[in-house]
């Protein structure tokens, strides 16, 4: 079965555009353009031609590059339906429960509010492809600007459900400042720390830490692990509502 080849393309100063590319149709999606310049060069290096534009959230850092691509492709943006009065020129408003197709590949649509009130994630099963913005990063998760713990939390779980496999293509590299964190919630969790240790070395080498697979994030992500016990208890709130322990989290985070 065919799958995505997806094209990482940093931008700005820890921003991810990514690229998209079916080989079996030549359909390419282009997520989240902080920026157009880098688009156009991977584009041209990989000898592509974008069809669509998806949009996971209103941020500028996620739809700078919008008019300049669409202008020149003259390609449809996807995006949130909740976000159309915030992102100019949507072509297509998706929603919870939504489809959304690129060539032969077929995501499906989140609604993952928290980070902000009209955020979305896209997930092709068929590519184990996770496009989920700012809403889950790798051993984080966004900051909560428009969000209540409670909604966050249900955002994250919709995340948390799909397959081990999953890839998380999120929209930023943060992933040395978010380990660093994850540490202090979760001391005794050892494959946590054996990847704290293992971004370290990624990092001093510059090289990138996305995409992680799910089934990691779900064993060493605190924001994913809200419910579990040992969580529960390192943060003092043993058998709390787990939204409850999730806001306590995020709240350290913040104040990290
Ligand atoms: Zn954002």
């Amino acid at each position: 079965m065919a799958r995505f080849e997806i094209e990482i393309v940093p931008a700005l100063s820890d921003n991810y555009i990514y690229i998209a590319h079916d080989p079996s149709t030549g359909a390419t999606a282009i997520v989240d353009p902080a920026e157009a310049q880098p688009v156009l060069d991977a584009l041209s290096r990989r000898g592509w031609t974008p069809t669509h534009i998806l949009n996971t959230h209103h941020h500028g850092d996620h739809i700078d590059g919008n008019a300049e691509l669409k202008g020149r492709f003259g390609i449809p943006i996807i995006g949130p339906r909740a976000d159309a009065g915030r992102i100019p020129n949507l072509d297509v408003l998706v929603a919870e429960g939504d489809s959304c197709t690129v060539g032969s590949q077929t995501a499906q649509v989140f609604e993952t509010p928290g980070h902000t009130s009209g955020h979305i994630s896209f997930w092709f099963p068929d590519s184990d492809a996770l496009f989920c913005g700012d809403t889950l990063f790798a051993l984080g998760c966004g900051r909560m600007f428009e969000g209540t713990p409670a909604g966050f939390w249900n955002s994250l779980l919709k995340l948390r459900a799909l397959p081990d496999s999953a890839q998380v293509y999120c929209g930023h590299e943060y992933t040395q400042s978010n380990a660093r964190f994850a540490v202090t919630v979760e001391p005794d969790n050892a494959e946590l720390a054996e990847r704290a240790k293992q971004i370290d070395a990624l990092r001093a080498e510059k090289r990138r830490t996305v995409p992680s697979a799910l089934g990691e994030e779900k064993r060493t992500n605190p924001f994913l692990r809200a419910d579990v016990p040992e969580v529960q208890a390192a943060v003092g709130m043993p058998g709390a509502d787990p939204a409850a322990v999730f806001g306590e989290i995020r709240k350290r985070k913040d104040n990290f």
